[in-house]
């Protein structure tokens, strides 16, 4: 009697598991820890089914100011790749996550750290640093979100980061990186289109309020790292008051 009862306990085991098994989601291959909403967004539909994305931060919070809490440090711990600004963006919560996550995917040098301002050039760099104008980076302007065109070389970028820690699905990032590039294209020329009515002429380009316009091309770019092009802003990364804006005056 005992080897029957036995013999059908293993296969009732080995039906669970099998069922737990197709039960369960193929498990992603990379674990994808991205310090802001934007770059999670962008590993997302680089990475597709084959990466699972945690996003440290919301669009309402501070990428400035976050504290290091452990929930974030349990993310960083089994994360493979962490994407994050960089240019100092995150230089006050950041490295202390690493350093407490103990993960060594992810500390500085290491192919797990992905920064998007390294595949980007930085405007406004400062010529001299004087913390006292406000909220300075001295490496230049980490915002490049605010300029749509810079998704372009990042996910590029990505895609072949994403390739090389898993090379087993290299062929799937490099082909939804394609994919997305042909779509945000098709939404660059129309958002451009759709902008280009904004543009103020040459004139008076030196008084725009802090939501300014690339003097090249009709995009918005977001000001307020450099005393040198603020505009509105009494210093740096300080909110204009209203008057200022809806006055329209120069703020130079
Ligand atoms: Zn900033």
């Amino acid at each position: 009697m005992r080897f029957p009862v036995r013999k059908s306990l293993i296969a009732a085991a080995g039906a669970a598991l099998i069922a737990l098994g197709l039960a369960t989601p193929a498990a992603a291959a990379l674990q994808v820890f991205a310090c802001e909403p934007e770059w999670a967004a962008l590993s997302q539909e680089i990475g597709g089914d084959k990466v699972s994305v945690y996003a440290a931060t919301t669009g309402v919070q501070d990428p400035h100011q976050i504290q290091a809490r452990p929930s974030l440090i349990a993310k960083a711990r089994t994360a493979d790749i962490t994407v994050c600004t960089g240019a100092e963006l995150e230089i006050g919560w950041l490295p202390m996550i690493v350093t407490q996550s103990a993960n060594k995917k992810i500390v500085a040098g290491a192919p797990g750290v992905f920064q998007p301002t390294d595949y980007v050039n930085l405007a406004e760099k400062p010529s001299s640093l004087d913390r006292s104008q406000g909220d300075i980076h001295a490496g230049g302007n980490p915002h490049i979100q605010s300029d749509p065109r810079n998704m372009l070389p990042v996910g590029k970028a990505l895609a072949d980061r994403f390739a090389q820690l898993d090379p087993a699905n290299a062929a799937t990032y490099r082909a939804r990186y394609a994919a997305f590039a042909t779509k945000w294209q098709a939404a660059l020329n129309r958002w451009q289109a759709e902008a280009a009515p904004l543009q103020a002429p040459p004139e008076r380009r030196h008084r725009q309020p802090r939501i300014v316009l690339d003097p090249r091309e009709p995009f918005l770019l977001r000001s307020g790292h450099d005393p040198a092009r603020r505009r509105g802003e009494p210093s740096a990364g300080v909110e204009p008051a209203t008057s200022r804006l809806q006055g329209g005056r120069s703020a130079s």
